[in-house]
């Protein structure tokens, strides 16, 4: 029996991911995401969480408008999240 390379099940599993998405779509099902806090509320030990919270906090919360892109370009030097906020582009500080 072959086996399967790490990067051909991952690539399945996108496959079938893909598939359901797109019946849930064809079903008329509207996916709802969830929110920072609301994710965060429900794993209120997970620090990547908790960063992601306190960022759109400091910038104004999740509703505003443009509020990702704000958190990407923030300069502040003197912020101890700063190196870890999300939506860094990759190799970004
Ligand atoms: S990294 Fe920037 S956006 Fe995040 S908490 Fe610090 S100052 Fe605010």
């Amino acid at each position: 029996m072959e086996r399967k390379s790490t990067a051909e099940k991952r690539s399945e599993a996108l496959i079938k991911a893909h598939e359901a998405a797109k019946a849930a779509r064809e079903a008329g099902v509207v996916p709802q995401r969830k929110t920072w806090a609301e994710r965060y509320a429900e794993k209120p030990k997970n620090l990547r969480l908790a960063i992601a919270c306190q960022c759109h906090d400091c910038l104004g919360g999740e509703g505003v408008p443009g509020v990702r892109e704000e958190i990407r370009g923030c300069t502040s030097k003197t912020c101890r999240l700063h190196p870890h906020r999300p939506y860094k582009m990759k190799g970004e500080e």
